[in-house]
């Protein structure tokens, strides 16, 4: 037997591992998942988790997931939207290989599945407005009525038949399934299966005028994949009722099962597709793949590897209750894998000059220099050091406060990789602004060492003046000031933070920085991750995106 693989890493896998045990409609078949995503929308971290429960459980059992379109809604797929999806998914590192479908695809088959529906005497076509349905819709004690669900056979498979031809306007008439009109489950009170729309469809054209409803086209679609094991999230579990009485009253060619599982919720951020389209279409962040926006393409451009979103949808895990991580969680994750992958670089931010007194004029020295301090398979780099560097300006004080162990008149300090200097002074413009920082070096500590092991606590980073970089630094922050925005009073656009960036211009990187290439991701050191930005950084204008920070604000709870 294929699927004889067995996990247990969670509740879908026990589920899983159930059905396989049984045998029945499962014996002997790989085990078989889709993701369907709406192509109306680019991908966001609440898909990635679906796409790593649908993708990554087939991986476990050594089966099979599709990448389905789930296009039967006319209104609003765009095709920009299904390349970009693609390319999420493949980013993440998961494949579908030749098994890539549209819902749209099936209309015909959902047609003649709603006929045999009908013909079974389990169909209708109920002409009721939408309002009026709404009406006789009851209440827990009060069943559901339609005068039209006793209409005999023949009259529905001619009315469908004439919906689907043109003849009636939008909202004239629907197919209703004939369910239980009293049920405890709303969704099971003869639910519309069609509804007229005339509309074009961006793949079907004018073809169709009628169009299946979800709850009536996903079963389908999946039993006509062969999928086993149908996973989506939690909003569908009332539903579940509904998805299998589909399965089980037409001749599907398999009986595919439905497993939900909860939402992902990340604080500090909207996650609603019709929410993150407002962002882009009112100017509040620069497009879908603003390094701000939870979305993938937002994500990856910010500096996010596939392996820190695939690490973090593995150690938040698959439940049956709504949650809502903490988005610190999410840069802790990222923190961890660029720690270990991440080269290492200085940058000088907010820069002032620091003038080796004592250093020879023209002279210049090389230091090789790790590109990581654990990992001596990535290579060394060549550092070059003169007499005029660039130090930030928060690592020189006037007057220095208690235990400031960076540059002030009379200490020491290492600076990285090179020499010790201490510091003798500084030039001031007329407006008290410090230009110059003075210091001179000890020829006896070439590469930070102290031969006599006199102790110097504060080491500081610095690139050298005579050729380093400018570049462009794009500093982050949550893109909403409120952990729910969604929750908040008011409009969750009065929540986005004004200070979510933050454009540093005329900071100064080392030469070797020059030959980043976009989405090439460092530590800066003392700084955090950054990542070459893959729009507008280039060769002449570097610009980096500050992927994270350094410091772990993730509290452990
Ligand atoms: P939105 O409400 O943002 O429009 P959606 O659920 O309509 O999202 P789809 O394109 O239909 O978006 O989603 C594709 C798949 O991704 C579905 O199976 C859906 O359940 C899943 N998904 C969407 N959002 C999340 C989330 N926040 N957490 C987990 N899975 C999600
Ligand atoms: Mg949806």
């Amino acid at each position: 037997m294929e699927n004889e693989k067995l996990v247990n890493e969670n509740f879908i896998h026990r589920f899983i591992n159930e059905d396989i045990a049984e045998g029945g409609d499962y014996y002997g078949k790989k085990v078989h998942t889709r993701f369907p995503p709406e192509p109306n929308g680019y991908l966001h971290i609440g898909h990635a988790k679906a796409v790593c429960v649908d993708f990554g459980t087939a991986e476990k059992f050594s089966g099979l997931c599709n990448l389905r379109m789930d296009d039967t809604n006319p209104t609003k797929e765009d095709v920009e939207y299904v390349d970009a999806i693609k390319e999420d998914i493949k980013w993440l590192g998961f494949d579908w290989e030749d098994r890539f479908y549209y819902a749209s695809d099936y209309f015909g088959q959902m047609y003649d599945y709603a006929v045999e529906l009908i013909k079974k005497g389990l169909a209708y076509v109920c002409e009721l407005t939408g309002e009026q349905m709404r009406e006789y819709r009851g209440d827990l004690s009060t069943p559901a009525k339609s005068p039209y669900r006793d209409r005999p056979v023949e009259e529905s498979l001619d009315l469908f038949r004439r919906m689907r031809e043109g003849e009636f306007e939008d909202g004239k008439m629907t197919l209703r399934a004939k369910i239980d009109l009293a049920s405890g489950n709303f969704c099971m009170r003869d639910p519309v299966i069609y509804r007229i729309n005339h509309m074009s469809h961006h793949r079907t054209g004018d073809k169709w005028c009628i169009y299946p409803m979800y709850d009536f086209a996903h079963p389908i679609e999946d039993a006509i994949e062969g999928i086993t094991h149908s996973l989506c999230t939690l909003e569908f579990e009332a539903h579940r009722p509904l998805y299998d009485w589909v399965v089980d009253n037409i001749s599907a060619p398999s009986k595919p099962r439905q497993i939900e599982f909860a939402r992902l919720g990340i604080t500090n951020t909207v996650m609603s597709k019709r929410k993150l389209r407002r962002l882009v279409e009112d100017g509040f962040v620069s497009g879908w793949d603003d390094p701000r926006m939870p979305t993938l393409c937002g994500m990856r451009r910010r500096g996010y590897t596939p392996e820190s979103i695939r690490s973090f949808t593995d150690q938040i895990g698959v439940s049956k209750v709504n949650s809502t991580v903490e988005y610190g969680f999410l840069e802790h994750c990222l923190r961890d894998d660029l720690n270990e992958r991440a080269a290492r670089a200085m940058a000088v931010l907010d820069p002032v000059k620091l003038v080796i007194t004592n250093y020879p004029e023209g002279k210049t020295e090389e230091f090789e220099v790790e590109n990581h301090p654990n990992h001596p398979e990535m290579g060394t780099r060549t550092v070059t050091f003169s007499r005029e560097l660039f130090i930030e300006s928060t690592d020189f004080m006037e007057e220095p406060f208690k235990k400031y162990q960076r540059l002030y008149v009379g200490n020491e300090v290492r600076i990285k990789s090179a020499y010790i200097v201490k510091c003798t002074g500084c030039k001031k413009d007329d407006s008290g602004k410090v230009v110059e920082v003075y210091a001179e070096y000890d020829p006896e500590t070439r590469g930070g060492n102290t031969p006599d092991g006199r102790k110097v606590r504060g080491t500081i980073h610095w690139v050298n003046a005579l050729d380093c970089l400018d570049a462009e630094v794009r500093m982050y922050d949550d893109l909403f000031t409120v952990e729910d925005p969604d929750g908040a009073e008011g409009e969750f656009t009065d929540y986005i933070n004004p200070e979510s960036l933050v454009v540093l211009k005329g900071c100064k990187v080392e030469k070797a920085l020059g030959s980043a290439k976009p989405e090439d991701r460092f530590q800066f050191m003392r700084q955090g991750y950054f990542c070459a930005d893959c729009k507008d950084s280039g060769e002449g204008a570097l610009v980096f995106n500050r992927a994270v920070g350094l410091k772990d604000s993730f509290k452990k709870k």
